[in-house]
């Protein structure tokens, strides 16, 4: 059943329909779509998010994770308010303060980043990290994690969600692009490995290893499905014995799993990370961060020439080019500072911890009131809900999942005033309270009931 309940989504559905007049889709992000048509929002505030129609959802998507202050959190209002103010400006167009301090923080933070190049979004930042590696290495191919999503460009949006059908042997994945209009010579450029299966990651790396310039992971899939400690110690050694470089993308688990990101849990240096989502306390931004002798190659030297205009001696190819109009943005970092400063206080990683797992187990132990095969799966801030008793190791072992009743609760779920996209896993933010999290878990059995009746 893809319908909500009839007469309460009007005016979100009339919006719907206008939109998609004069918007391809009616959306301005393809994973923003969900049958019967996605909810039009009008406000926020803290965990809560309202809808054209009026109606209250307390909200577990927080801009797929990005929000973990909450909705407009007083602390983030003031402190891009007040630097907007103080600086006189929106944006400078030029070096200024908070990207050296920006730096100067994740460099402490985050064991694999010794320096920093800031972008606007998480796909420019593995973008830029890619192409820095290939440059580094001379090498050209790259390889990627089935059901793994760095961005939507040519390189990486390949085999993010492959159908059975199609994706081939599991020790040996087809790449299978994700979009039209991807070129089929480049996805020769890219080899699709299977998540924590090292055995077979190795078989693939070392009869590649002359053309593979970096391998790039979510340390923890979707934000949700960890990587084995054997499994990623492993592959960091297997790297750094093939002269492959590691890139983490950490735009999901970033300051989400622990301050220091996926890195520090394990406790792994990868040579590359890619950061976004939290970083920029709400507004757009991504960043790579690594070690400085990689990093360095996007320095213009005065040799580089990229100033000049024509001229034979030119040496600009031997630097990786990284420009952007609002790269280093002062208010995105103001808002991300201040992100930070809130997460470094009074225990509030610990406790945003303690409450995720406080409605991690109330979930777990409702399901199995109604005999429900359920687990939670996650890590820190951020869960997935599986309607399976088997395990959970890969892309793949998601297809055992029930998840046509998963989209069945999660549709009343939304009828019912609880935000979650159909299938995606939930964020939570330091704003959420006691109250959201009963409620959530009270909204939960209505939905149960009503999907098993
Ligand atoms: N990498 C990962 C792991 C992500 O989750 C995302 C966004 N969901 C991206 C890269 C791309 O980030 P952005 O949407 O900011 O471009």
């Amino acid at each position: 059943d893809t319908s909500f309940e009839s007469g309460v989504k009007v005016q979100s559905e009339a919006m719907f329909q206008r939109a998609k007049q004069v918007i391809p889709g009616g959306i301005s992000a393809n994973i923003k779509y969900f049958p019967p048509h996605p909810i039009v929002m009008k406000q926020a505030n803290g965990s809560h998010l309202i809808d054209v129609d009026d109606q209250r959802y307390i909200d577990y998507l927080l801009c797929y994770g990005a929000l973990i202050t909450g909705h407009g959190h007083d602390r983030i209002v003031k402190a891009t308010t007040e630097h907007m103010q103080q600086i006189g400006t929106t944006i400078f167009g030029t070096p200024h303060e908070l990207e050296v301090k920006m730096a100067e923080k994740l460099i402490n933070l985050y064991p694999g980043i010794d320096m920093v190049r800031f972008t606007n979004s998480g796909l420019e930042a593995t973008l830029l990290a890619i192409r820095m590696a290939i440059a580094y290495t001379g090498k050209e191919k790259i390889g990627k994690f089935e059901g793994h999503y760095h961005g939507g460009f040519n390189q990486v949006l390949l085999s993010v969600n492959p159908s059975e059908k199609e994706a081939g042997n599991p020790r040996q994945p087809h790449a299978i692009p994700e979009s039209k209009g991807i070129p089929t010579h480049e996805l020769k450029q890219t080899i699709i490995l299977p998540f924590n299966d090292l055995e077979a990651t190795e078989n693939i790396l070392r009869e590649n290893a002359h053309q593979l310039a970096a391998i790039i992971i979510e340390p923890i899939q979707g934000g949700f499905i960890p990587a084995e400690p054997e499994f990623i110690n492993g592959l960091r050694k297997l790297t750094e014995d093939l002269d492959i470089l590691l890139i983490f993308d950490e735009v999901k688990t970033g300051f989400r799993v622990h301050l220091g990101g996926a890195q520090s849990v394990y406790q792994i240096k990868p040579d590359l990370t890619a950061l976004g989502k939290v970083l920029g306390g709400g507004f757009p931004v991504g960043a790579v961060g690594g070690k400085k002798d990689i990093m360095m190659i996007s320095a213009p030297t005065q040799e580089s020439d990229i100033f000049s205009v024509g001229g034979e001696s030119r040496r600009k190819n031997d630097v990786v080019f990284h420009s952007g109009t609002y790269n280093g943005h002062p208010i995105v970092l103001a808002a991300g500072l201040e992100t930070i400063r809130l997460l470094e206080e009074d225990h509030t990683m610990e406790k945003l911890f303690n409450k995720t797992s406080r409605l991690r187990s109330s979930l777990e132990k409702l399901y199995r009131q109604y005999d429900i095969p359920m687990k939670t799966i996650g890590m820190g801030s951020i869960f997935n809900i599986i309607l399976t008793n088997q395990p959970i190791r890969n892309y793949r072992d998601m297809w055992k999942a029930n998840s046509s009743l998963r989209q069945t609760i999660d549709l009343e779920l939304l009828n019912l005033g609880i935000y979650v996209k159909p299938l995606n896993r939930y964020s939570l933010s330091i704003v959420h309270t006691e109250e959201d999290i009963n409620q959530t878990v009270e909204a939960h059995e209505q939905a149960i009931v009503k999907a098993i009746m």
